[in-house]
């Protein structure tokens, strides 16, 4: 497939999303940028753009096989992804399966604890009101998907945690929780965005060490090398 890369459509925190010269395809591209609570701490993560990159095309390839529509078509470089062009539905859907982060935070219950059955929530995505949590009333008030939409998210996200969860387990991580993004292609949803060490909390199985962005965020050191460790585990050699 010759596809070039145009103008650019959008730039946020850790990606570029590029046109092309086909009208239904983009390139989005990795940048090393990270950011946290909502952008008032910012930082470079050195050679995070190709992990995240990498590492989303193989989960997507994982999801891909097991029947889950994404919008990944192909890696055409160490930071350039193709993927389909998306009309993005503007809810971040969140996944859980162990207590951290926010929710420890709402609850008082301790970061660590086992969630026996795993729970979605769903988040505004909107920069400018700091991505508050939504329920199902707000969704529709809102319009930001229909209720059958809003259905098929949920059961995408927990298929989704159903597949990944044995997957990384297999690779010796914990799935603590993780963030995704719909879009909408005609009256089908697709996955869209990444799923990296960025929107993920990946811990390591034994010794529960964080290998993911909670390190960049708490200030706790060895981000690269947890980015890279994570990297390592997921991505076959040469992939
Ligand atoms: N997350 C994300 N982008 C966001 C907010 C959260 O990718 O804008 C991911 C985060 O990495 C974690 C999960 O969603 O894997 C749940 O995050 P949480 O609600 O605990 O928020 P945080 O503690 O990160 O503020």
């Amino acid at each position: 497939m010759n596809v070039e890369r145009r103008e650019k459509l959008y730039e946020g925190k850790a990606k570029i999303v590029y046109e092309t010269n086909r009208p239904d395809l983009i390139i989005q591209y990795f940048k090393d940028d990270a950011t946290a609570f909502n952008a008032l701490k910012k930082g470079t993560i050195l050679g995070k753009g190709v992990i995240n990159n990498r590492m989303s095309a193989a989960l997507f390839e994982v999801l891909e096989r097991a029947g889950v529509p994404t919008h990944y078509l192909g890696t055409l470089s160490d930071r350039e992804m193709l993927c389909r062009r998306l009309e993005i539905i503007k809810i971040e859907a969140v996944a859980r399966n162990i207590v951290a982060g926010s929710l420890a935070k709402r609850t008082g219950l301790e970061e660590g604890t086992i969630i026996k059955q795993p729970i979605v929530e769903l988040y505004y995505k909107s920069d400018p009101l700091g991505d508050p949590m939504l329920n199902d009333d707000h969704v529709r008030m809102l319009r930001l998907a229909t209720p059958a939409e809003l259905i098929r998210i949920r059961r995408m996200t927990l298929r989704i945690n159903a597949i990944l969860r044995p997957h990384l387990a297999r690779r010796g991580l914990l799935l603590v929780d993780f963030k995704l993004e719909f879009g909408r292609r005609g009256r089908k949803l697709y996955l869209g965005d990444e799923i990296s060490p960025d929107t993920c909390r990946l811990w390591d199985s034994r010794s529960k060490e964080r290998l993911d962005k909670d390190r960049f965020r708490r200030d706790m050191g060895g981000v690269e090398e947890a980015y890279q460790e994570v990297y390592r585990r997921l991505v076959p050699a040469g992939a």
